[in-house]
């Protein structure tokens, strides 16, 4: 039984409770109206009959007294009406008429108590009431008794029996019981319909309001809520609207945010709340990681985070993770936990590997026999690969034992390119650093980058950079009139100036600044994401201190001095290439105005050269 249905009950309870008291209570005082009027009206007859009968006695016409008691039991109301002859009175006048003698035990019982005694007798069609009251002699009455009866005051005459039909009370109670469960009745039935009325709009909003609490639960907050309630209802019912409104809209919003941090995986729930739960989760799981990787000093370190997050958060036993040159297309193994799938063909030649050849996932139960260097293991297998950057792409080769993890592994190929894309560029940057290793890159007098780093790489880095929005500061330096070093000392001393010259500028840059030889006593200077302020503060400390810098040569001390030309990149130009040659240019000027000094590059110094 709904709410409403036992509000409705429990309210017609009541009121059927309140409608049987009220017509007991006027059950019983109609009885109790019916006996105590019979009763006054037995009295009133008593004291008819008894003046009645003084005044035949008086009179000497006692032997007329039937005539008179008929009379009285004429009007209908008193069914019966007899006197009886108590035994003082029949000792002096003799027994009577004989239905004067006592007719039952009641007649006996009073004129031997002298109190009165009432007796209801109820049957199906008829309720009667007997009374029988004993006349007393009294000398204080208008004719006193003892003028007459040789008794003493106080001594029961005789007696007056009545029998009363209340028949017509029982009826009319009975009517009006009637009438009351009537007027009750219909009171309950337009009560309940009232209430029904006025119930029924908050009931439904109720059940409304469970149904969209209910469909809330599961994330989904379209649910709009009607109701017919005026006032508070409305009221309730606009806030949760509007409640829920927001609700789906930043739900929505956070749910869209989010997905473009890490692609969805194979989340396949409505309920944007557990969605944003999972998303976040992977969010917060993959900025450790990468928090993590990129202070890792090699590319096999983090190579072994990405194994470890593979065994433990995806839990994949069977697994290789390799590693190809595309240049090369040689392959390379990065870990294997000893079955793989793959033929041993495809180290030497990648574009075997049909995930690295098509660059999508293999899974190998699209199509039989899909990679043709897949070995038959028995095994389904899924190949994903993933490109670092223009030389380097990974591919990971999983096999799977357990067919019912299929799907699970499947799914979760999603979320695994997400690791695989946090580790990217930190990957790409390891692969950058050991190729900045490479003695071949080095300048054999200085130790710093030669310029054949710089051709190198520098493409390289200004990409990253443009990605990863940092910005280098480049420093182009020349020693002034050095010819003159040369042409004074020898070249033995200007390879020492130059060398010391290299040596203020390693100790002046940090470790992600790139100090490289540009030409012969020429060098560049890359400053990682430095303001311009910062590389001005730069240029002006080495430039301080190179010309603090006493060579001595013998009795002779020699000091030189240096220029150097300052530009941003990527404000002054787009092209890292063209940065350098504005430093170059901010150089020229340098040298053209006086030497010595350090010149931020501006356009002006331009006279219509186009690069
Ligand atoms: P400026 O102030 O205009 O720069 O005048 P400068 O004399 O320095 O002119 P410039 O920069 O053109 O001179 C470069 C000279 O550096 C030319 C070359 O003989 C000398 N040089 C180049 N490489 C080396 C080297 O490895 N060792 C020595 N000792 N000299 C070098
Ligand atoms: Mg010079
Ligand atoms: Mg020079």
């Amino acid at each position: 039984m709904n709410t409403k249905n036992k509000f409705l009950l429990m309210v017609a309870l009541m009121l059927a409770a309140l409608a049987t008291a009220t017509i007991i209570n006027v059950g019983l005082n109609f009885r109790e109206f019916a006996i105590n009027s019979a009763l006054d009206k037995a009295n009133l007859t008593a004291n008819i009959v008894k003046d009645g009968l003084t005044s035949h006695m008086v009179n000497g016409m006692m032997d007329k007294r039937k005539y008179f008691l008929d009379t009285i039991t004429q009007n209908g109301e008193i069914k019966k009406l007899w006197i009886v002859r108590g035994q003082k009175v029949v000792n002096q006048y003799g027994p009577g008429y004989s239905y004067e003698n006592p007719r039952d035990a009641i007649d006996g019982q009073v004129l031997a108590s002298g109190t009165m005694i009432k007796k209801i007798s109820e049957s199906a069609d008829s309720v009667k009431l007997r009374i029988t009251i004993p006349y007393k002699a009294d000398v204080a009455s208008r004719v006193s008794c003892l003028e007459c009866h040789k008794v003493n005051d106080g001594d029961t005459l005789g007696a007056i029996s009545m029998e009363f039909d209340i028949d017509s009370v029982r009826n009319a109670s009975t009517i009006t019981i009637l009438k009351i469960f009537a007027i009750n009745l219909i009171f309950l039935i337009i009560a309940l319909l009232i209430l029904n009325h006025y119930i029924k709009p908050y009931m439904d909003l109720f059940t409304n309001l469970r149904d969209g609490i209910k469909k809330a639960h599961s994330g989904n907050f379209s649910y709009r809520f009607q109701t017919t309630v005026a006032g508070e209802g409305r009221e309730v019912t606009d806030q949760i609207n509007t409640l829920f409104q927001k609700m789906e809209e930043t739900f929505g919003e956070i749910k869209h945010s989010l997905t473009t941090f890490v692609t969805k995986s194979n989340l396949s729930c409505s309920d944007p709340l557990f969605e944003a739960k999972i998303i976040i989760k992977e969010l917060s799981d993959i900025y450790k990681f990468k928090k993590t990787i990129e202070l890792d000093d090699t590319k096999d370190l983090v190579y072994q985070r990405l194994v470890t997050v593979l065994k433990e958060k995806y839990n994949i036993k069977n697994f290789s993770l390799h590693e190809i040159d595309k240049l090369t297309k040689t392959r390379l193994l990065i870990y294997t936990s000893g079955d793989t799938s793959c033929s041993s063909a495809v180290d030497k030649n990648a574009d075997l590997c049909r995930a690295y050849r098509t660059d999508s996932e293999v899974v190998s139960t699209d199509f039989p026999n899909l990679c043709e260097s897949c070995n038959d293991l028995g095994h389904d297998y899924i190949c994903v690969p993933f490109d670092i950057n223009d030389e380097v792409s990974l591919t990971l080769n999983i096999i799977i034992d357990d067919l019912s993890a299929f799907d699970t592994i499947h799914g979760n190929t999603t979320s695994i390119k997400n690791y695989l894309e946090a580790a990217k560029p930190v990957i790409e940057s390891k692969i950058l650093t050991d190729k900045l290793r490479d003695t071949s890159l080095r300048d054999g007098m200085t130790g710093l980058y030669n310029r054949r780093f710089l051709e190198q790489f520098i493409d390289k880095l200004a990409k990253q950079a443009l990605r990863g929005e940092i910005n280098y500061s480049v420093l182009m330096l020349d020693i002034d009139y050095f010819k003159m070093v040369n042409d004074t000392y020898g070249h033995d001393i200007g390879d020492i100036v130059i060398k010391g010259l290299s040596e203020v500028l390693s100790k002046n840059i940090r470790g992600s600044d790139l100090a490289i030889r540009y030409g012969g006593e020429e060098f560049v200077i890359l400053l990682h994401n430095s303001t311009l302020e910062g590389s001005l503060e730069v240029a002006e400390k080495i430039h301080k201190e190179f010309n603090r810098q006493k060579f001595q040569i013998g009795q002779e001390v020699l000091q030189k001095t240096i220029s150097i030309g300052v530009a941003q990149f990527p404000s002054d130009a787009a092209s890292i290439w063209k940065c350098i040659k504005f430093a170059d240019t901010a150089l020229y000027y340098a040298k053209e105005h006086g030497r010595d000094q350090v010149i931020k590059f501006v356009p002006e110094m331009f006279e219509g050269e186009d690069f």
